[in-house]
């Protein structure tokens, strides 16, 4: 799916062919199952002679919408949707992985995602080796003759690293691998790592995508043979995103632009507001010029994005006693809604990982992660700096 016009205009104007009843706005599809005229359009249909909706666990209207829509901001030759992101990280990683294989990931990637290669993936003989987000320098030292895919996330969760998505295109060029990169923080519309040599993008449409917090929803988009091998497996295992779903994330990405431009600018100040206050320790947001990648997030990214981490003064007491004393953001486990989300990872989503552990992904004990949402910025830094007081 070449793209034929601007951003703004495809999120908009991409929508499924008009009715007879001559709808301005796609309809919701909201059927199991798609009818044939007669035994031969039956056949020719599950022959996949014809391109047609069959059953909605294979493809639906509303899901091939969101699809395509997708597909083009990305630059993406075809994709298919899942329920959630992780269904869609999972299902990736289950149609191109063979026993034995492996993988080379950066340790900084979503929890479950972690708890995907530790705990499940062995199952099947899959194993992984991480490389630290400071130390790209050792991606080629871990891939082996048996590794496949290199799978990376950025910006990362919590703690907001860039990784550079030209060098991992190039180590992936060089040794024949799939790279994989989940551009959840990013949205197509701050960053398309196909264009840096990624095969595949992983979406987690939660989040800025869904940007409401109201539906779970993932894609994949990439390489068109590669697709295909994740449609056949999902249309026989059944992690299909729902039409209902699929029509509201569509309806979304007619926004998306608009928003996560004001997300970003709203992130922008929180972040300056923080590094002036003597509270907080050091900010990472990566449009900010003391961010360690400014230079690589400038480069493949529009804007920063809408999360911020910072550390507060104090450690983990301190990280809970400024989450306590919030007063209009949410405590939330959410990210990329259009209200401000305030979370304490060492306390809570990272606290059974040891110290060390936590460290590894650039977690301290006073880190904080605020998701920026779409509230009046100066009502957002009131409140944080009411906290932090
Ligand atoms: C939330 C998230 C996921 C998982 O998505 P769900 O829709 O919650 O299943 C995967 N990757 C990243 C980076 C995320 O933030």
């Amino acid at each position: 799916m070449s793209k034929e016009k601007q951003f703004e205009t495809e999120a908009i104007r991409t929508q499924l062919e008009r009715s007879d009843f001559l709808e301005h706005t796609s309809p919701l599809y909201l059927t199991s199952s798609f009818v044939f005229k007669d035994a031969e359009d039956m056949r020719a249909s599950f022959a996949e002679e014809k391109e047609r909706n069959i059953y909605s666990r294979f493809t639906n209207p509303n899901t091939s919408e969101f699809v395509d829509k997708v597909c083009k901001m990305e630059g993406a030759e075809a994709g298919y949707a899942f329920a959630t992101g992780m269904s869609a990280v999972f299902s990736t990683f289950a149609a191109l992985l063979n026993s034995g294989d492996h993988i080379v990931s950066c340790r900084s990637v979503f929890g479950s995602t972690h708890t995907l290669f530790t705990k499940y993936l062995p199952k099947w003989n899959i194993t992984t080796s991480y490389f630290k987000v400071s130390e790209v320098d050792k991606i080629e030292s871990l891939i082996t003759s048996n590794t496949k895919i290199l799978y990376a996330e950025s910006p990362t969760n919590p703690a907001v690293d860039v990784i550079d998505l030209e060098l991992l295109g190039a180590i992936a060029k060089k040794h024949n691998l799939l790279l994989v990169i989940d551009n959840c923080f990013a949205t197509p519309y701050l960053q398309q790592p196909i264009k840096f040599g990624a095969h595949l993008v992983i979406h987690s449409a939660t989040k800025l995508i869904d940007g409401q917090g109201r539906v779970l929803g993932g894609v994949t988009v990439g390489n068109a043979d590669l697709i295909r091998e994740i449609y056949l497996f999902s249309r026989n295992t059944g992690p299909a995103l729902s039409p209902f779903n699929a029509w509201m994330l569509s309806k979304s990405l007619e926004t998306l632009a608009v928003r996560v431009d004001r997300h970003c600018q709203n992130a922008l100040k929180v972040a300056e507001f923080l590094e002036m206050h003597p509270e907080v320790n050091w900010v990472k947001y990566p449009f900010l010029k003391s961010h360690p990648q400014y230079e690589v997030a400038k480069k493949q990214m529009k804007a920063g994005g809408n999360i911020v981490a910072f550390e507060v003064k104090g450690g983990i007491d301190a990280g809970r006693k400024f989450l306590n004393a919030i007063k209009m953001c949410s405590l939330s486990a959410n990210l990329g809604d259009t209200r401000t989300i305030v979370t304490h990872p060492a306390s809570t989503t990272h606290s059974k990982l040891s110290e060390t552990d936590r460290l590894e992904v650039s977690i301290t004990d006073g880190l904080v992660r605020v998701s920026v949402g779409l509230e009046h910025v100066d009502d957002v830094i009131t409140d944080l700096k009411q906290a932090l007081n």
